[in-house]
């Protein structure tokens, strides 16, 4: 183990959940984190900002852990082992997403469903995660980073990435289907890309000009409004955007058989639905939860063979919190990464 590791760091804590406005975190001096048994500790070279990260500072989410530092789409460097870890080696590059434990035990996670673990523990809400210099990852859910793809590129891919993947799988596109997309940050821009690579017509649905813009670049047939008529019914649609006002309007533009899923943690409330217009015809309306280590070293793959960039749009650590009040605000296209300066 190497004797050059600091023993205090600079990190990111939300002091006291609140409109990201009021600036309900703080950046601080702590305690260096010492890996426990089974853990690497990572130096943290870039971490994304995610959604979720304006959700549990915003207090969205219940709190899990007083003081956590946010943050778990992390590249960074192995910078000690945990007792009884083998296979990685000091300065290799990985990966901390969110999905940090499941039992292993549970009826979900027997049957292949590991997301669904009711004992599952997550980067940056339950455990401090990657605002900061230095973070720890149990190594079974740390991805290994072996791609030709710079590290600010690469941190969109951890969640925004590996969520949009599986939000696309339970989309269940058909071959050469319609897609249609609702809201089009992070998340949506990514998985765009692995659509269109596999033949899909993407329709995006989104509101800014910037993201419309972004859309059509990417290989989107047709980029609208998010109210507005798609060009053509929808097999299936994607909602990443956190409104439910949209679920009616996204199951009215799907064509008979179509499946509606919806990417978000928080979504806020969905009004009545119409079960003639908005269900009949076996219109599916369906949640995403988290993602299963499958999801994310498939979807990593698929990011390498298709070539998928990220559109990144860097921040230095310090200026953390006005990346998360940019993000609310919808102040720049693609996903935001952090740099430790
Ligand atoms: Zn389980
Ligand atoms: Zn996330």
């Amino acid at each position: 183990m190497s004797g050059e590791r600091p023993e205090t760091m600079r990190a990111w804590v939300v002091r006291e959940p609140g409109p990201i406005e009021s600036s309900p975190l703080s950046y601080e001096d702590k305690p260096v984190p010492s890996p426990a048994s089974g853990e690497l500790l990572v130096q943290v070279l870039t971490c994304g900002v995610c959604r979720t990260d304006l959700h549990v500072s915003e207090g969205d989410l219940p709190v899990h852990r007083e003081h956590v530092t946010p943050g778990h789409m992390v590249v960074g460097a192995v910078a000690a082992l945990g007792d009884g870890v083998t296979g990685y080696g000091i300065g290799e590059r990985v990966g901390v997403a969110w999905l940090r434990y499941v039992d292993g035990t549970c009826r979900y996670c027997r049957r292949g469903t590991e997301n669904l673990c009711p004992n599952s523990l997550y980067t940056g809400w339950d455990v401090d995660g990657g605002y900061a210099e230095y973070t720890t990852v149990p190594a079974d859910f740390a991805y290994r980073l072996d791609f030709d793809v710079s590290d600010t590129e690469l941190a969109p891919l951890l969640c925004a990435g590996i969520i949009g993947y599986r939000a696309l799988l339970r989309a269940a596109v058909p071959d050469h289907g319609r897609l249609g997309l609702y809201g089009f940050g992070d998340s949506a821009h990514l998985c765009a890309q692995v659509a269109v690579a596999q033949g899909v017509t993407v329709h995006a649905l989104t509101r800014g000009e910037g993201a419309q813009r972004l859309a059509l670049e990417l290989g989107a047939t047709s980029a609208a409004g998010p109210y507005d008529n798609p060009p053509e019914p929808l097999d299936s649609a994607i909602l990443f955007a956190p409104v439910g006002d949209l679920v009616p309007v996204a199951m009215r533009a799907l064509d008979r058989g179509g499946v509606l899923s919806v990417a978000g943690i928080h979504l806020s409330d969905i009004p009545t639905l119409n079960y003639e217009r908005e269900l009949f015809y076996e219109k599916e309306l369906r949640s995403v939860t988290s993602n299963t280590r499958k999801d994310g070293r498939e979807f990593l793959a698929l990011a390498d063979r298709y070539h998928v960039h990220a559109r990144t749009h860097v921040y230095p650590m310090s200026e953390a919190l006005t990346a998360l009040q940019d993000l609310k605000a919808g102040r720049f296209e693609g996903a935001a990464v952090l740099v430790n300066d």
